[in-house]
């Protein structure tokens, strides 16, 4: 079996083979190596299993890190550019209501398959069952009497064996571990003297100790505000077994994560009726029918019933005055 190469890709997942086609198309004899038996586990659980391949719209602040860099990136491959690359693989996007771009088969696994052929076609060397335990090598060019030594001198070595020019680190975050994204990538590229910068999960739903959970399967829209650090977010949020989630709650995460993992003082509020202030949500209350439950006073604002139940079943006009503020606040703070 060969074991020099151009370029080595560590990671054989959306970048992976990715960077390992554009290298082959240059003319480069490229190896793809992968931990995982089977390839592409995260393409086949993105989207819920169809994949969002892109957004018809993608601007930079889409991203974290540095504008200028994914401003680069962005141009050089923009979503037109992205639309033609999967439709010569034969795979034809279509644009939903939202925005987001999906394969017309609905079907994560026409973009993994595609991937991977393309990359065969273009004669990537793909092993997988190829964990890459370390990577020796300085990046710099091996020095020799003559250039053509230069140039063809392979400069890693990986697992102590196979030999390439280049290597390409793509092996994936943490998400998901059990897909083959376990962090060793952040080792192999902090022993290689790269700084590695801080990682935190994102776009997670959040546990929660709470009353709350046994509204499981309930969603609500809602504004989430962070107190101590001021961040707001508005959307759809859904109750769980273990706590919450839903779009407004995964927008919110990493600012939640990112504030817990600096220590600082932060607060997660839900606030069930976010065109309201406690002022004229009082002065509703105070003119609604007496004999009304406070329950059915939200449920014909718009919260569902089994929340609306859980915050108070007490009747209007019995509620003293600070019960009537307190029922208020649960349900805008
Ligand atoms: C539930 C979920 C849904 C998502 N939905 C979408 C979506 O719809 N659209 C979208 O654009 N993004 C989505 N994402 C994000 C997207 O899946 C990832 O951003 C993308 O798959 C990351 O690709 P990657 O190649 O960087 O990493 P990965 O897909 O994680 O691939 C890394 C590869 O490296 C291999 N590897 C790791 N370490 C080693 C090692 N030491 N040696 C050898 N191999 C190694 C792993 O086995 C893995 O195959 C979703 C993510 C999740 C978790």
């Amino acid at each position: 079996m060969r074991q020099t190469f151009d370029v080595a890709v560590v990671g054989a997942g959306a970048a992976g083979l990715m960077a390992a086609i554009f290298a082959a198309r240059e003319g480069a004899r490229v190896v793809a190596l992968d931990g995982a038996k089977r390839l592409g586990a995260k393409i086949l659980i993105s989207g819920g299993g169809r994949c969002n391949v892109t957004h018809d719209v993608v601007h930079p602040a889409d991203f974290n890190g540095s504008r200028n860099a994914i401003a680069k990136v962005l141009r050089t491959f923009d979503v037109p550019a992205t639309i033609d690359f999967f439709r010569d693989l034969g795979v034809v996007l279509k644009r939903e209501e939202t925005g987001k771009l999906f394969p017309v088969t609905d079907r994560a696994a026409t973009v993994l398959d595609a991937l991977v052929g393309a990359a065969r076609d273009v004669g990537v060397e793909i092993r997988t069952g190829f964990r890459v335990e370390s990577i020796e090598g300085s990046g710099r060019l091996v020095r020799s009497s003559s250039r053509a030594d230069e140039t063809s001198a392979p400069h890693f070595t990986i697992n102590g064996d196979l030999h390439a020019k280049r290597v390409i680190l793509a092996t994936g975050g943490r998400s998901v571990p059990k897909t083959g994204s376990d962090g060793h990538g952040y080792v192999l590229a902090r022993r290689l003297g790269h700084t590695v910068t801080n990682v935190f999960p994102a776009l997670v739903p959040l546990v929660l100790d709470h009353w709350l959970t046994k509204l499981s399967g309930t969603s609500v829209e809602v504004e989430l505000i962070l107190r101590g650090v001021n961040h707001r977010e508005r959307g759809s949020m859904l109750f769980t077994h273990f706590g919450l989630s839903g779009p407004v709650v995964l927008d919110m995460s990493r600012h939640w994560v990112e504030a817990r993992g600096a220590g600082r003082e932060a607060q997660l509020i839900a606030n069930f009726l976010p065109d309201e202030t406690f002022e004229s949500l009082e002065s509703q209350l105070l003119a609604a029918n007496p004999h009304l439950t406070f329950a059915t006073f939200l449920h014909r604002r718009g919260i569902p019933e089994r929340l609306a139940d859980a915050l108070g079943s007490g009747m209007i006009g019995k509620m003293t005055r600070e019960q009537r503020r307190n029922a208020i606040r649960s349900v805008i703070e």
